[in-house]
């Protein structure tokens, strides 16, 4: 069990070092010497996305873009396409947009440090602690769930949530090794993955079990605290998909709320907090095909899907289209209005 000792926290960091050297993952964008471009693409990508998913995207955008120069001289739109899939689009918006403050402010080179790196957007506590441990053996400590967990069961945190990253970033600081910062944060990464799991941990494999305190109480299902669960609000809307019957291309329009900026869709109604009746963007012989749900962070949404032939002469809107199936590849969808079309598609 962890004491105040310092020795005994310096023995914790050798004992996960250890088990890293045998055990660590082999990833893409684990280079050596590491990269910070690399580190931060790949952290920024795996917010909220498992490794497995990440990866052929990763590599695509390393063949594209292998540096932030060449990101920074890509268009957004060509951004949002490599990332269509990826969700959570405010990620990528971020990356562009921070690519372009790397080159123009700091000359292409990243700040070392996790304070001037926070300043940068997109980039929080987590991903600025990760980019200056791994990429500059800085003495941070990237602390996200996986590795807040650890800490909760090593020392029996009482806090959840928040505070318990909170906490964690605290105390996980006096845990650092002198060397070998960054093999100890990503042996965390995958400690926490591998050994330590959410579900039934693999104490009997672990190798800090002789610190870990919820283990020598025989506590661990206790830890980490679970946070008062909040309700999801749902939310309701209309897709309108409105076709030219001539060449049956559909009119879609940019997305203007910020959460979904850049991205295209079909013509589409407020979302509101009650089902309610469409009100439609023409006339025409509307006819409802479908529906589908998407679970965005803060809301869940039921979206009734529309389709209607256009009527003669009738004016598109300025900031509209009318797109083929093949035209539809140039253009970055979200999420869910790839799903939408996806049932459009098989009318
Ligand atoms: Fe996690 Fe079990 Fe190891 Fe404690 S002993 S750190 S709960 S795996």
């Amino acid at each position: 069990m962890i004491s105040k000792n310092s020795a005994e926290k310096t023995d914790f960091s050798k004992k996960l070092l250890a088990w890293y050297d045998v055990h660590g993952r082999t990833l893409p964008w684990r280079f050596l010497p590491p990269d910070p471009y690399t580190v931060w693409v790949s952290e920024i990508m795996l917010q909220q996305t498992t490794v497995v998913t990440v990866t052929p995207y990763f590599e695509l955008w390393l063949q594209r873009w292998p540096t932030v120069q060449k990101l920074e001289r890509a268009s957004i739109m060509e951004v949002l396409r490599a990332w269509q899939g990826l969700g959570y689009y405010h990620r990528a918006r971020h990356l562009h947009k921070c690519a372009k403050i790397i080159v123009e402010e700091f000359s292409g080179f990243f700040p070392e440090d996790e304070a001037t790196l926070r300043t940068l957007p997109g980039i929080g506590f987590y991903t600025a602690a990760a980019i200056a441990a791994i990429a500059f053996e800085q003495p941070a400590c990237a602390v996200d769930g996986n590795i807040a967990r650890v800490f909760s069961r090593v020392l029996c945190l009482p806090e959840s949530g928040a505070k318990l990253l909170a906490a964690v970033r605290q105390q996980a600081k006096e845990f650092l090794p002198k060397t070998r910062r960054g093999d100890y944060t990503q042996a965390l990464m995958d400690f926490g993955g591998a050994i330590c799991r959410a579900q039934t941990p693999l104490c009997d494999e672990c190798p800090v079990q002789a610190f870990c305190k919820s283990y020598q109480e025989g506590c661990t299902e206790a830890f980490p605290k679970k946070p008062q669960k909040k309700v999801r609000p749902e939310k309701h809307g209309h897709f309108f998909f409105l076709r030219d019957p001539e060449t049956g291309a559909v009119c879609i329009a940019q997305e203007q709320e910020a959460l979904l900026h850049h991205l295209w869709r079909p013509l589409r109604s407020n979302w509101s907090a009650a089902a309610s009746r469409p009100n439609f963007p023409c006339k025409a012989p509307w006819r409802e095909f479908g529906h589908v749900r998407h679970i965005f962070t803060h809301f869940a949404l039921n979206v009734t899907l529309w389709v209607g032939d256009r009527p003669e002469n009738w004016p598109i809107p300025p900031e509209a289209k009318w797109v083929t199936a093949g035209e539809r590849t140039h253009y970055p969808f979200s999420t869910l209005a790839r799903k939408a079309f996806q049932r459009f598609d098989m009318e």
